[in-house]
């Protein structure tokens, strides 16, 4: 498959979780623009600032912010709990 592909893929699978747990929409195009078989290599700095912005108290909670957000967190301007709106569906989230 190719890049493309794998994009338009990825994004089918993961767009609906991402809106239903009331992400906002520059997050879920970021995450979605990066399939796994994309993630090839060493991560870049905005990709090490997102996965620390996607922690909380050292908990991975499943939401990788955007460039722009992740940035907020990690200075703490924004906290990743109010990122998060409009929630659908219930799923375990360390500080829901
Ligand atoms: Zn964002």
């Amino acid at each position: 498959m190719n890049k493309e592909n794998l994009i338009k893929v990825w994004t089918l699978e993961n767009e609906p979780f991402g809106k239903a747990l009331g992400y906002p929409d520059c997050c879920i195009k970021e995450f979605c623009e990066q399939p796994p078989q994309l993630m090839k290599g060493n991560p870049t700095k905005d990709d090490k600032r997102r996965y620390k912005a996607a922690c909380v108290n050292g908990v991975f909670s499943g939401f990788i912010p955007c460039k722009k957000h992740a940035k907020e967190i990690t200075t703490g301007k924004l906290k990743i709990e109010s990122l998060i709106k409009n929630r659908e569906v219930e799923i375990p989230f360390p500080f829901a």
